[in-house]
């Protein structure tokens, strides 16, 4: 899928729709998720202009797949959700219902989450 430049979260990095960001980096960014599913729901992107996981995975450089995955930690160990435990997602595609086509790992705890259904 062609990256869409005008999705909401290239808007949010170019800084054109407010978000209070959590943590930054040199290639991420996070902020709080507007609809919250959790006591806890952060959104953790690149600043990269990749659609999903399958793009990211095949074309960032090393640097900034090291970034990313680094910062999803340090971001759930800032938020306090490390002790009790968290969830990480990714959805790519319709089948996902990938509602936002710019790649974010969701970060969801503060609460007991419940066995993954699906
Ligand atoms: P997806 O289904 O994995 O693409 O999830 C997109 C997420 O982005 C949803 O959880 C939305 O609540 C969230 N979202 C959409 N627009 C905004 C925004 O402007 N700020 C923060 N989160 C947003």
């Amino acid at each position: 899928m062609a990256y869409d430049p005008n999705n909401i979260f290239a808007r949010i990095l170019r800084g054109e729709i407010p978000a209070k960001l959590v943590h930054e980096t040199a290639h991420s960014i996070a902020f709080n998720d507007i609809r919250p599913q959790a006591p806890v729901h952060i959104l953790v992107i690149p600043r990269g202009a990749y659609v999903s996981w399958d793009d990211f995975s095949q074309q960032a450089s090393d640097a900034e797949i090291a970034d990313f995955v680094r910062a999803v930690g340090d971001v759930a160990r800032a938020a306090g959700v490390d002790a009790g435990g968290y969830r990480l997602f990714a959805n790519h595609g319709a089948h996902s219902h990938q509602e936002v086509p710019h790649l974010h790992v969701h970060i969801t705890g503060g609460r007991p989450l419940g066995p993954l259904l699906m």
